[in-house]
């Protein structure tokens, strides 16, 4: 019989237990001796030794193992001075783990993303004005007075802060304070972030918006999880109504939190700008294009409940907010919110699961919603509002075809008379166009002339893109580029190298040709290299300030260009080649909303594509606008194929360099794949790129009924074969890339 005295004993030694998970490729945590003097809570930052060094991690809740000996665990070194991590962060994240099937440390590590984060930084020293004057004043001690700040309003800056701004070396700065007209204050490295002005007035809403925004705010009154779509063209205004959501979830109550996803880059600064309008305040951004720093002051606000709204990209549904209570996610069906590198996940699915597990509402927004969210509708699982015109009475672009075959451009030309004469018309009537080609570079392929040689990347079975701008021939997959050669590398023909169709510097090319005196602006990731210069294109546009704007799908979405009213969509045809599943759907979306982008001001718009099928279904539905039975029609294919939404689907890639030991591990994979109900294992097979960056690549496909638990599949198969250690594999459920 147990002793009261062993029994207690017992009970401390496991109540000074804790696991610990570290942000590392691991499945599991690891048991550690917590402090004497305070066990810290689950989701608490600890510091722990693991191998050679000490890492910071998460206490983890899960009990303890309680039969390894005291003596043979570490101590936890210390106890991170930091919010610990919300219950609903910590259920989510290993929700997420167990669903995308990665190591519950890789999913641990995108919410630790802001490196240091959880430790508090130095203090830093700012200077403010101390009112007297300098000895001595020159110019640029004026300039740096001027900026640190004649009133008290102004945020002290750093030495180096105050420098740059003021375009001066540091030692004026220190000069300053030494003759006493500036003084040293310690300053807050991570300012917090005002608070949003939750009684601003939002715009007078329209019927039709305020019914919706009633109904978006249904569920955030009652504190019930609800996935609720707001479907609306382009330009209906669901963007004011979802922000109406967003102020009534804020509103419930002062700790409430609320995150806007969007897919782009490029879109947030002018996004940020209107949210900013709305709230009297600057909402917390969350973005690949963040300075370090700028990451970690959001990253410590939002833990700390200071950051109340946040606006930003897919990885920003892994912040530390320790009380979310709504997540919006714009442009739902936008491919951007799949996350191909690392832990695989799709950001709008799991949105929907964050707000479902912690009891919140979550508002999907889109004017052409992917197939799974209409499905989802349809059977009652998640809930709709429409908003079925324009705001202010503004019409939608009326869309043409014109068939390629029938109006072919000239010989060397990619624009068709048609779409050219429209253009002149554009430009005489004073009025912007747009031509959209989702192509980046000059050329996608480039070929000898002589030989038949096509340039292919030396690493990858992936053709090299001519950009001329560089003159270099780049790999889209890899980022590879090497100057063009002068001579075919086969045959060693001079000057035969050709390049074989469009991208859109050779439409920029044929533009300028054909007008000159208009102001002609590119605009694709590679010809604006960088978030900046991408913004500053699309400002000009947005300003009046380009004619014609040649450009891929960066410019498709969500941009307000008020002068635009003409869209040419150069090769319309260009995302059904070598479809996969999604490849009419996704044809659809970006089409509509790259038509969507003209006639959003005064004047309406109109939109032609040129396309060699024109009687293909989804350019039908483009052109009457006929938008659900193309998504019917959509669906019947899918549900006859058995594929998403109406099956599952989970790809596995392996990868190596080593190709027998590759095709090896690939057999042995088939071969241990178990008979299951309604799975059917598809490969392996050589993947449609099979190399790529020097490995060679194998992939299978599984696909199963919707009621089937593929992860549990997945999990009964996958251990039975050991990868060697020159294969790596990949699981992507619910994968949109087939490459
Ligand atoms: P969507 O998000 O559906 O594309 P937006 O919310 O961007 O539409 O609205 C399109 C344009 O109409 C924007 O410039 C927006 O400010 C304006 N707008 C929409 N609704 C209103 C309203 N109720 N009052 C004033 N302006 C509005």
């Amino acid at each position: 019989m147990n002793s009261p005295m062993k029994f207690d004993f017992q009970e401390k030694a496991a109540a000074r237990r804790v696991k610990v998970l570290f942000p590392l490729p691991l499945f599991k945590a690891y048991d550690y001796l917590a402090p004497f003097e305070a066990a810290p809570a689950p989701g608490s930052f600890v510091r722990a030794p693991f191998g050679p060094r000490e890492v910071v991690g998460v206490v983890w809740p899960e009990p303890a193992d309680i039969s390894v000996p005291a003596e043979k665990l570490k101590a936890i070194a210390e106890v991170i001075d930091a919010p610990p991590l919300a219950p609903a962060v910590l259920d989510f994240l290993a929700w997420a783990a167990r669903y995308t099937m990665f190591p519950l440390g890789s999913v641990l590590r995108m919410t630790m993303r802001a490196g240091d984060a959880a430790s508090a930084p130095k203090a830093q020293t700012g200077y403010a004005p101390t009112g007297d004057a300098p000895a001595r004043m020159t110019p640029q001690r004026q300039k740096v007075l001027d900026l640190a700040g004649a009133d008290a309003a102004t945020a002290p800056m750093t030495a180096a802060d105050l420098a740059a701004a003021a375009g001066v070396s540091d030692g004026v700065v220190r000069g300053l304070a030494k003759s006493g007209a500036l003084r040293a204050v310690e300053i807050d490295p991570d300012p917090p972030f005002d608070a949003p002005d939750l009684a601003a007035p939002g715009p007078h809403l329209s019927e039709d918006q305020q019914y919706a925004a009633d109904a978006l705010s249904e569920p955030i009154h009652a504190g019930r999880h609800q996935t609720l779509l707001i479907d609306g063209v382009t330009g209906s205004g669901k963007t004011e109504v979802y922000l109406e959501a967003v102020a009534a979830a804020l509103r419930r109550d002062e700790t409430a939190q609320a995150l806007i996803l969007i897919p782009e880059i490029a879109l947030t600064v002018p996004f940020l700008k209107r949210v900013e309008e709305r709230f009297n305040a600057a909402p917390a951004p969350w973005h690949s294009d963040m300075t370090s720093a700028a990451r970690r002051r959001v990253w410590r606000r939002v833990a700390e409940g200071q950051a109340r709204l946040v606006v930003g990209a897919r990885s920003a549904l892994f912040l530390p907010f320790p009380d979310l209570r709504l997540i919006v996610v714009d442009e739902e069906h936008d491919n951007a919110y799949k996350q191909e590198d690392g832990v695989i996940y799709h950001a709008r699915d799991l949105a929907v699961a964050r707000g479902a597990r912690a009891g919140f509402p979550v508002i999907l927004a889109s004017a052409t919603p992917s197939l799974e969210t209409v499905v989802n509708i349809d059977e009652g699982r998640y809930g709709a509002v429409g908003l079925p015109s324009r705001f202010a009475d503004a019409a939608m672009p009326d869309i043409g075809l014109i068939g390629m075959r029938e109006d072919p451009p000239d010989a060397g030309a990619w624009l068709s008379p048609v779409l050219a004469r429209e253009v002149d018309a554009n430009l005489s009537a004073g009025e912007q166009s747009l031509l959209f080609l989702n192509r980046r570079g000059y050329a996608p392929l480039t070929l000898c002339r002589r030989c038949g040689h096509k340039m292919t990347a030396p690493d990858s079975d992936t053709m090299l893109v001519e950009h001329r701008f560089e003159n270099r021939l780049v790999c889209h997959h890899t980022g590879f580029s090497m100057e063009k050669p002068a001579a075919c590398p086969n045959c060693n023909a001079v000057g035969s190298l050709a390049p074989c169709g469009p991208g859109v510097e050779r439409v920029a090319e044929e533009a300028a040709a054909r007008w000159p005196d208009a102001a002609i602006g590119v605009l694709s990731s590679d010809t604006a290299p960088g978030a900046r210069a991408v913004r500053e294109i699309l400002s000009d546009m947005a300003a009046g300030d380009i004619d014609i704007l040649i450009a891929t799908q960066v410019a498709a979405k969500g941009h307000h260009f008020p002068g635009l009213t003409l869209v040419g969509v150069v090769d319309a045809d260009l995302g059904l080649a070598g479809g996969d599943l999604r490849a009419a759907e996704r044809t659809y979306q970006l089409l509509a909303q790259v038509t969507g982008r003209a006639g959003r001001g005064e004047k309406p718009g109109r939109a032609l594509l040129q396309t060699y099928q024109p009687e293909a279904a989804v350019f039908q539905a483009l052109k009457t606008g006929d938008r659900n039975a193309f998504l019917a029609a959509e669906a019947e294919g899918r549900k006859r194929a058995g594929f998403p939404p109406y099956g599952r689907l989970a790809a596995i890639l392996l990868r190596g360099r080593n190709e027998p030991a590759l095709h090896d591990a690939a057999k042995a994979l088939r071969a241990a794949a178990p008979a299951g109900d309604g799975v059917a294992v598809l490969g392996p097979a050589r993947a449609p790129i099979y190399r790529l960056r020097g490995e060679a690549r194998m992939r299978f496909l599984v696909k199963a009924r919707r009621d089937v638990n593929i992860q549990a599949y997945l999990d009964d198969w996958l251990p039975k074969v050991k990868m060697p250690s020159s294969v790596r594999r990949v699981v992507d459920i619910d994968p949109y890339s087939f490459l």
